[in-house]
């Protein structure tokens, strides 16, 4: 008989396992600040918390609660670089452009470490992250990549792994081999969103939950955000609110960022035979699809298998029975494993799969779009946003310079438009 989990769908293994999660206030009455922020997952609760720390005056508004979005709903893998292979963005970018992002990156990677131990936030940092191959024919890719990471990117710490080599560390012979990363690793990250959130109100920061804006204007040179019980005139916004915008503040970024739901699913703690073969040496796996399937062992012996992707709004009715059947294909001897959580998310996507951050009205900047690896971006992109701001540096201006077309189609034909997409190179994945 199958598995009956007694948790609701929807309700996250982070959300019951991230410990107190305090409630904030709505927004209730007008406010007039220097910037004013929309959106509270890791890129607007980073910049309220760097900025109110340089002394600027932030009102931040979130429409649910802190990590309702993205941030507190996500695989946790930190990555190494931009979504695109280092390689790849020197092709199109040149080798110097290529470099300062993977410093980008680098430091974001940094700064995640810095800021959870400033800030007496425990991320449930787990090192290790492998890649793994699900095609004969990447491996050659595969191999190359990590050699050019140590020669030309000063990257030392991936090693092209063989097919007996990724059997160990995955724990299953299904896949044709692939690269570790010994220089990243994975997080709890409902745990770093609630850190970020007690950051950002002690560092001085008025941040609001269930406060959605419903309108942003700009006149001589202020902006107005209004919610339903109150406003805020600033001098700057940031528009964080990624997949989650539906283009009814301003239309550009919606324009840009595509929303995809993906789905996690957490299993039972494994029993102990299995709990000694699955990931032994307890990294973060994602597969070399384009449709990218991520998992990993963590907390009490849990494995959390993400994969299932859809491009509608709505939660497919059997989310474990999609996830359970994504396991089988890697894990046959947890084909009838119970399934405790299952949860979706918006990951907000953008045609070239970088970043899309830019101004898109006087004084409003848009970030989002981080493609599936957002965890340590968009927390840094909220620092790099802050330092721009106070006019400490501007490394935002790599993000700003990046080509991001918007997804073809206009209002209402971008979405079928993707999904046949997407469809598409679904199927190309599995044959
Ligand atoms: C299932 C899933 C798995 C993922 N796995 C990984 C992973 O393993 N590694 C990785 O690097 N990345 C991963 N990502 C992506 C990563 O989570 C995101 O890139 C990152 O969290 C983006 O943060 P953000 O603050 O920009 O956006 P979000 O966290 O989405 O925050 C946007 C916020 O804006 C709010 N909002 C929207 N409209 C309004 C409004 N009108 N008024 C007020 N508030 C509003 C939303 O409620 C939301 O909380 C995953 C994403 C998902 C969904």
């Amino acid at each position: 008989m199958t598995y009956q989990s007694p948790i609701s769908p929807g309700y996250s293994w982070y959300e019951a396992t991230a410990g107190e999660r305090p409630d904030y206030p709505a927004l209730d009455g007008d406010r007039t600040c220097d910037v004013a922020i929309i959106g509270g997952g890791f890129t607007g609760l980073s910049a309220a918390t760097y900025l109110a720390q340089a002394g600027v005056n932030v009102v931040l508004i979130e429409q649910a609660k802190f990590g309702d979005g993205a941030s507190g709903r996500n695989g946790g893998q930190m990555g190494t670089g931009q979504r695109a292979w280092a390689e790849e963005q020197e092709e199109e970018l040149g080798l110097e452009r290529a470099k300062a992002l993977f410093a980008i990156a680098e430091d974001a990677k940094r700064n995640m470490h810095d800021f959870a131990a400033e800030h007496g936030i425990d991320i449930g940092y787990c090192p290790g992250q492998l890649s793994v191959i699900h095609k004969k024919r990447y491996r050659d890719d595969y191999r190359r990549h990590a050699a050019v990471m140590a020669e030309k990117f000063d990257y030392p710490h991936i090693s092209y792994m063989d097919r007996e080599e990724t059997a160990q560390r995955v724990g299953s012979s299904f896949f044709h081999g692939g690269i570790r990363d010994t220089g990243t690793g994975h997080i709890h990250p409902m745990k770093l969103v609630i850190g970020t959130a007690k950051a950002a109100a002690a560092a001085g920061a008025q941040i609001f939950e269930n406060s959605k804006a419903t309108g942003l204007k700009q006149a001589n040179g202020k902006a107005t955000v209004t919610t339903e019980r109150g406003t805020i005139t600033a001098d700057r916004v940031l528009l964080a609110v990624n997949a989650y915008g539906n283009g009814g503040l301003e239309p550009v970024s919606a324009a840009h960022v595509m929303p995809i739901r993906s789905f996690i699913g957490a299993t039972v703690p494994l029993p102990a035979d299995l709990d000694a073969k699955v990931i032994p040496g307890g990294e973060s796996i994602d597969d070399s699809r384009f449709v990218v399937r991520y998992f990993r062992k963590y907390g009490d012996g849990r494995l959390l298998f993400g994969g299932r992707e859809a491009y509608t709004a709505d939660n497919p009715r059997e989310i474990s029975t999609h996830i359970r059947k994504q396991i089988a294909e890697i894990y046959p001897e947890l084909a009838d494993i119970g399934i405790d959580y299952a949860w979706g998310g918006s990951v907000g996507i953008t045609m070239p799969r970088t970043p899309f951050v830019r101004e898109v009205m006087p004084g409003v900047t848009a970030a989002g779009g981080f493609s599936g690896h957002g965890v340590m971006l968009s927390h840094f992109t909220g620092r790099l946003y802050a330092e721009a701001v106070t006019g400490k540096t501007d490394r935002l201006q790599y993000y700003r310079d990046l080509k991001v077309p918007a997804f073809p189609g206009g209002r209402s034909f971008r979405k079928p438009m993707l999904t046949l997409a997407l469809t598409w190179f679904a199927m190309l994945d599995r044959i």
